[in-house]
């Protein structure tokens, strides 16, 4: 790692001190369950720095969905940095949906909030291996990342995490400094083994605890588990609450066997 990343990504790095490891036990996972489970936290990821964007009233230059995604992976970067496999997972499940709508002829919606699925699955991998060629060099055979692009996606990767830092530095916790966690409530669904793969994850927990331990709130955002009639996820900047739809996780498992 160069001198000017390891400056770079200190900040970030100082954030991943102040929470708890993960207590998701992945190993004893099957390999579905650890795909699900991948991508719930790079989803939760993604709802959380919607709040922070929101909360904290920060500029949005660009599409604030591409913000919340480099956020997402920045964080997962630091927080569970020896697992690959939470990239890995969530930039696949990106490209199994682009796959799917394509065989289905679902028509591209080049005008949509998000990028593409394939676009997005893409800059994951972009993001994990300009930080970290090393340990994420099967995912740019995988992907077919030729040398040029390469050095382009370190690019990428120090300029979203210089950003990145600019705009946080002034909402972090000192290190060491306890908070609450965010609240939590696991409602009741219609899905109760999909309630029950999620409480038992443990994944919702320990993100409350470093949404909690993280970031000056003003207000803490909620995490809740619910069912909502969709597959989907979101931050609400009303309730100030992240819902994750039991639907979300169901679905997830669907494109688990799509592997
Ligand atoms: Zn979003």
């Amino acid at each position: 790692m160069t001198a000017a990343r390891n400056s770079a990504l200190a900040l970030l790095f100082s954030l991943a001190c102040l929470v708890a490891p993960p207590a998701a036990a992945q190993d004893e996972m099957s390999e579905a369950e650890a795909f699900v489970a991948s991508n719930i936290i790079h989803i939760l990821l993604h709802e959380i720095g919607h709040a922070v964007i929101d909360r904290f009233a920060l500029p949005v230059i660009g599409q604030e969905e591409d913000a919340a995604d480099s956020f997402a992976t920045l964080e997962v970067l630091t927080i569970y940095d020896d697992d690959v496999d939470i990239l890995l997972d969530s930039a696949e499940a990106m490209l199994i949906m682009h796959d799917l709508a394509e065989a289905g002829g679902t028509p591209l919606d080049y005008f949509g909030v998000h990028d593409l699925d394939i676009q997005r699955g893409l800059r994951i991998v972009c993001h994990a291996v300009g930080i970290d060629p090393d340990r994420y060099d099967e995912a740019a055979r995988w992907t077919e990342m030729d040398p040029d692009q390469q050095a382009a996606c370190e690019i990428k990767a120090e300029t979203a995490i210089e950003s990145w830092d600019v705009l946080l530095e002034p909402y972090l916790r000192e290190e060491g400094a306890s908070a609450p966690p965010a609240p939590v409530t696991l409602e009741d669904s219609a899905l109760p083994d999909m309630r029950a793969f999620l409480a038992d994850s443990g994944i919702m927990t320990d993100l409350a605890l470093y949404v909690g331990e993280t970031f000056r709130w003003p207000q803490v955002p909620a995490l809740v588990a619910a069912d909502c009639g969709e597959a989907n996820a979101w931050y609400d900047p009303d309730t100030v609450e992240i819902t994750l739809c039991y639907e979300f996780i169901d679905e997830l498992f669907a494109l688990a066997e799509q592997r």
